[in-house]
């Protein structure tokens, strides 16, 4: 039953499987004993195997044991959920926050709590699938505009201006193109029609912004329309997704979000794992600086040999293919050469589109980066692509 439906996939080029690494995440792994160089990690600023963040964990285990055996609403909220909740609220200047076990059930369980379904949800065309899959659980109209264009936002704004409720979503970040929402026209938007706007700042947190407050901080916008979410899986290198506002929204998220009531809590480790990865974010901005100048270096050598990039403004480089089965056989002849850059297809990214998604981090070197560089070149040049 299962067979021709995979088989379809796979003369699509579009069948993915797994490969397991057998070492921690880093600028370098092992994958089935062959030393790889990883160019596809969010692992940003290199803190997923930081002894920090696993001395918090080991700590909380100790503490608390392994996993929390309730949702919070019963017996499953501990004090490294309260802890980081707290710190949270303190870092991104908000009264309170909220964590969930990942960021897809933040935003799957958020949504419906925002709208209901007499509702209107505007989302940007290349919003993540956690982000679509909880308008759609809101049943509210979901509405399309195209990435970016504030117009077409603006233009359905009009049309639907007798929608009761609306919410526009967006990316700060987005995870696949790594170009940014323009952020402050929508916060024009959303005041001028009333809307609330939800911002996924998955790839932004502890990234972008002077401090790593994201894209809001970076862009310098403040509005009571903006609502916040992130992950801690990302740049924290932890688990889970977080929300913030105030006080009352967070009370208000609490007792409808259903991903949050029915959902046994984050493991206290992981909480205490972001906890630790928080403070260094604070600490060590010069890992956002090492992240920056590795983005620099990668973008200017594959700018200069011609690839043909997204309008990229972050870590994330994505070079466009187009054809999945160029894109597959490129990522499977630089695996070939030890270095892991992923194919990104559809329905991942929309039809011919498909790309090779570089990620940098803060953990990578300047050799690591130029060994890339000449194998993305050869690889390119043997496929014809640029
Ligand atoms: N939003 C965006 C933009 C993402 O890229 C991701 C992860 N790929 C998520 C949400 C989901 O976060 P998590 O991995 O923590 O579930």
């Amino acid at each position: 039953m299962w067979k021709p439906k995979l088989e379809k996939l796979a003369q699509g080029h579009l069948l993915r499987e797994l490969s397991v690494v057998d070492s921690p995440c880093g600028p370098t792994i092992s994958w089935n004993g062959q030393n790889t160089l990883l160019f596809a990690s969010n692992d940003y600023l290199g803190l997923a195997n930081h002894p920090n963040l696993k001395q918090a964990a080991c700590k909380a285990i100790e503490q608390f044991g392994v996993g929390a055996g309730a949702s919070r609403l019963i017996s499953g909220t501990f004090p490294p959920h309260q802890d980081l909740e707290q710190n949270l609220a303190h870092f991104f200047r908000t009264e309170a926050s909220l964590i969930m076990s990942s960021g897809y059930a933040t935003n799957s369980g958020v949504i419906p709590s925002l709208i209901a379904h007499d509702g209107l949800i505007l989302a940007d065309r290349l919003c993540h699938a956690s982000l679509i899959d909880g308008c759609r659980l809101s049943r509210a109209t979901l509405r399309i505009f195209r990435h970016n264009d504030i117009e077409h936002l603006r233009s359905l704004l009009l049309k639907h201006a007798r929608a009761r409720h609306t919410l526009i979503v967006t990316e700060g970040v987005f995870s696949m193109d790594g170009d940014l929402s323009p952020l402050p026209h929508l916060v024009r938007l959303a005041e001028e029609f009333e809307a609330l706007l939800l911002i996924d700042d998955a790839h932004g947190t502890g990234v972008m912004g002077s401090t790593g407050g994201g894209t809001i901080e970076h862009w310098g916008v403040n509005s009571a329309n903006i609502l916040h979410m992130g992950t801690l899986s990302k740049a924290l290198g932890a688990s889970g997704g977080f929300i913030t506002g105030t006080k009352d929204f967070i009370a208000y998220l609490i007792n409808t979000s259903r991903s949050f009531m029915y959902s046994t809590a984050p493991p206290p480790a992981m909480a205490g794992a972001a906890q630790a990865a928080l403070h260094l974010i604070q600490q060590e901005p010069e890992r956002r600086v090492r992240l920056w100048r590795n983005r620099e270096h990668m973008y200017q050598g594959l700018t200069t040999m011609g690839c043909q990039l997204t309008p990229t403004k972050s870590p994330i480089l994505p070079i466009l293919v187009k054809d999945p089965g160029v894109a597959l056989e490129m990522s499977q002849q630089l695996r070939a050469n030890g270095i892991f850059i992923p194919a990104i297809r559809p329905p991942t990214v929309p039809n011919r589109t498909s790309r090779l998604r570089v990620t940098l981090t803060a953990e990578h070197s300047a050799e690591h980066i130029n060994t890339a560089l000449e194998a993305i070149q050869q690889v390119g040049q043997s496929l014809k692509i640029f």
